[in-house]
């Protein structure tokens, strides 16, 4: 049964730039209210806001650092109290910090894994009493090929974004008896300041590596979140690829 998601709330974490601004849009254009959570750049998520009251919805932004289990509480906090409601979830706030494991620092592994993992923990505890109230809850975390199938001088973030993927299954299992569903999405290589980080000579490499010859488009991941929360009811515990290929 198609879920309707006009009137629906959804957090999106990192929603200010790159896949997540995306996904907040695309859940906005299907009717939802949308929390934007940022860290540092407040001008991205003011814009995030305006564009998203144009489509005639309701949005604001709060700043909290994921990684933090006080700001991740205030960050639901604001969504409940704002709305008086909770149906969507969505992870996505993300941070790299590559480098080969011989050179990583214990502060490079603590950043990437409180960034990636913790946050999720953090948010979908306090979240969780308000979703499983929702009549189609809905948690989507977004993990990464690179929890898959590895990635060179990515240790701590594979393993964060592995983790997100036992942590989503399991978390599956525990709350099927409910209407709420728990899936991950795996993007592949996707067109943000994240991937546009990457040496040019290093990216050019990659993308002749996946089958369809590009870099996905952060609205193909947003469309696979709208997918989940609309048309999911059936669908937990999964790992949604969408990578052109690179990963089958
Ligand atoms: P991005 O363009 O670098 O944007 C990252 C977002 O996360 C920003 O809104 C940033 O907010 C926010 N953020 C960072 N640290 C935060 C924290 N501690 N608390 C709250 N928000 C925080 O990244 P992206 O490429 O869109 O990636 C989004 C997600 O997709 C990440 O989880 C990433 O691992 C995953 N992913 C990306 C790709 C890709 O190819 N791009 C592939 C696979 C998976 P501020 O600007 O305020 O810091």
């Amino acid at each position: 049964m198609t879920v309707e998601l006009k009137n629906k709330v959804a957090i999106v974490t990192g929603g200010s730039r790159g896949i997540g601004s995306s996904i907040a849009l695309e859940l906005a254009k299907e009717g939802a209210n949308i929390v934007i959570n940022y860290n540092s750049n407040s001008e991205a998520a003011d814009k995030m806001v305006a564009e998203i009251k144009e489509l005639g919805v309701d949005a604001i932004a709060v700043q909290a650092d994921v990684s933090k289990s006080e700001d991740a509480a205030k960050l639901v906090q604001a969504a409940v109290e704002k709305f008086g409601q909770l149906d969507i979830l969505v992870n996505n706030a993300g941070i790299t910090r590559d480098t080969t494991f011989k050179k990583m620092t214990e502060e490079d592994w603590r950043k990437v894994i409180d960034v990636n993992l913790n946050s999720v923990f953090n948010t979908t505890s306090v979240a969780l009493p308000h979703l499983t109230e929702a009549e189609a809850g809905r948690v989507i975390n977004i993990s990464s090929i690179i929890g898959q199938f590895g990635g060179f001088g990515q240790t701590n973030y594979a393993a964060a974004k592995a983790g997100l993927l036992g942590f989503t299954k399991s978390l599956a299992l525990e709350t099927a008896r409910t209407k709420l569903t728990v899936n991950a999405i795996c993007p592949g290589y996707i067109g943000t300041e994240m991937v546009q980080a990457i040496p040019e000579k290093v990216l050019d490499k990659l993308v002749a590596k996946i089958p369809q010859q590009r870099l996905g488009e952060p609205s193909e991941i947003a469309r696979g979140v709208v997918f989940l929360c609309k048309d999911g009811g059936y669908i937990t515990g999964q790992e949604l690829n969408i990578n052109g290929g690179i990963y089958m």
